[in-house]
């Protein structure tokens, strides 16, 4: 970049970013994004890129949708801010509440709110302790992550993100978080492995560490329906239903994290409805609200809700909570945008330009240094190797994925690069015409950084 702006530099000065190489960003300053429309944003130079990530795999109804500033507009008037402890509660955080169960067509029985999936995940991990603790089974406390998982970065859920920056330098993962493998078939699986003997095997690695830990002491199974911040990666056939009996058959409770696959992402309304998994405890997040404002909900079945409410009778409360929880703004515009996704079917849009934006990007398999094209819906990624047959990956690790990422704003594109996956995760509004548009954008930034491969 050239001589910085003063709110460039202003942002140097005083700002500490999440997820920054702090000494870097000295260096190159930050993009300034000034506003957003459908789905682009522009930054303060006057230039459009397609958010080919929603931001943060989270602008379902794009970035300037009139009805949600609206709603919030709406209720800031009426009522901006009450509370949902000790007995009080606000007609958007009930409607809500009713909204999210009725979406799970009942299979989920109550709600509760916290204002980040960070937080939610953490509000798990205390709700599945407190569960066992009602029942008694004071030991069964472990919970068990994959590798390349994400889940959040408080102390407790960064303990179940299984990602090394999240770990190295802060002391964690906790103790009592463990990790299975990660179901890559492309890098997990053995020569010759078939996807169905490759989910057995990550079952059976499942029920092996269970044993090891002692059923006794594990208490429940979290995962992401198709993993988003580990590299867009989708579970070969079989393996939710194989590792959901592993869990039933040692009573380990089943808590998809669907910060990501909610409300539409994949071309169903939640990503459990795709790959058949009928979970105790569901974790939504990000397209809740579109994230114009945080906002994240815990959705509990009946077998914990049950538990649970009755153990706070007993203790004489539910000591958990947030000052925020089912916020009256944040929860009004999440009623709205869910409005706005069932009325405009972005979900049926989702799905429609999800299998678009999957044959456009499956036709690049041929490119020499494309090693795996993967995803369902409107979430996918591109895999780039140094060496296609024998999938031998860049050295360092990244470098290629680091390259397209920033080449890629000259072309007028946002995506993410995971190590060397580039990620696409667009907004759930987007058309034919845009998503070949974005897969071309990144076409001619791949011939960009070509030259790098050698
Ligand atoms: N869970 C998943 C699956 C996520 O993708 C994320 C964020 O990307 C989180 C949890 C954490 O959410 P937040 O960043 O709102 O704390």
């Amino acid at each position: 970049m050239s001589a910085l702006s003063p709110i460039q530099n202003r942002d140097i000065s005083y700002h500490l970013h999440p997820y920054t190489n702090a000494v870097k960003h000295a260096q190159v300053g930050p993009r300034v994004i000034e506003r957003g429309q459908g789905i682009y944003v522009y930054d303060d130079q006057g230039r459009e890129y397609i958010e080919g990530m929603s931001g943060l795999w989270s602008v379902a109804v794009g970035f300037n949708e009139p009805r949600l500033v609206r709603a919030a507009a709406d209720q800031m008037g009426k009522l901006p801010f009450y509370h949902t402890f000790s007995h009080k509660t606000h007609t958007p955080s009930v409607e809500l509440a009713e909204k999210l169960v009725q979406l799970t067509k009942g299979r989920m029985r109550s709600a509760f709110f916290t204002n980040s999936g960070s937080e939610a995940n953490d509000t798990v991990i205390k709700m599945v302790w407190y569960y066992n603790n009602a029942l008694g089974r004071t030991n069964k406390k472990k919970i068990i992550a994959r590798n390349k998982g994400y889940h959040g970065v408080t102390v407790a859920s960064a303990s179940l993100t299984g990602l090394a920056p999240n770990h190295r330098g802060f002391d964690l993962p906790l103790a009592q978080m463990k990790h299975v493998s990660c179901p890559h078939w492309y890098r997990e699986g053995q020569p010759g492995e078939t996807e169905e003997a490759f989910a057995t095997r990550m079952a059976a690695e499942l029920e092996t560490l269970i044993l090891e830990e002692g059923p006794d002491t594990v208490a429940a199974f979290i995962g992401e329906p198709v993993m988003g911040a580990g590299g867009v990666i989708v579970p070969p056939a079989t393996y939710w239903d194989k590792i959901q009996a592993v869990c039933r058959k040692y009573d380990v409770l089943v808590v998809a994290d669907e910060v990501i696959t909610g409300f539409g992402r994949l071309g169903t309304m939640f990503g459990s409805q795709k790959f058949g998994i009928e979970p105790d405890i569901m974790v939504l997040s990000k397209q809740i609200t579109s994230s114009y404002l945080p906002l994240a909900a815990v959705l509990l079945g009946d077998k914990v809700h049950s538990v649970i409410a009755r153990y706070s009778g007993e203790l004489g409360t539910f000591g958990h909570g947030y000052t925020a929880s089912g916020h009256p703004v944040a929860t009004a515009v999440a009623l709205e945008n869910i409005r706005i996704i069932e009325e405009r079917g972005l979900v049926e849009n989702a799905a429609r330009m999800g299998e678009v934006l999957q044959s456009s990007l499956r036709a690049l398999n041929d490119h020499p240094l494309v090693g795996e094209v993967r995803g369902t819906g409107l979430i996918a990624a591109v895999e780039l190797v140094a060496d296609k047959n024998t999938r031998r990956p860049f050295d360092p690790l990244g470098k290629m994925g680091a390259a397209i990422f920033e080449k890629a704003h000259e072309h007028g594109l946002i995506v993410r690069g995971i190590q060397d996956s580039i990620a696409f995760c667009p907004p759930l509004i987007i058309d034919e015409q845009q998503v070949h548009d974005m897969v071309g954008r990144y076409v001619d930034t791949l011939e960009d950084v070509r030259s790098l491969a050698d």
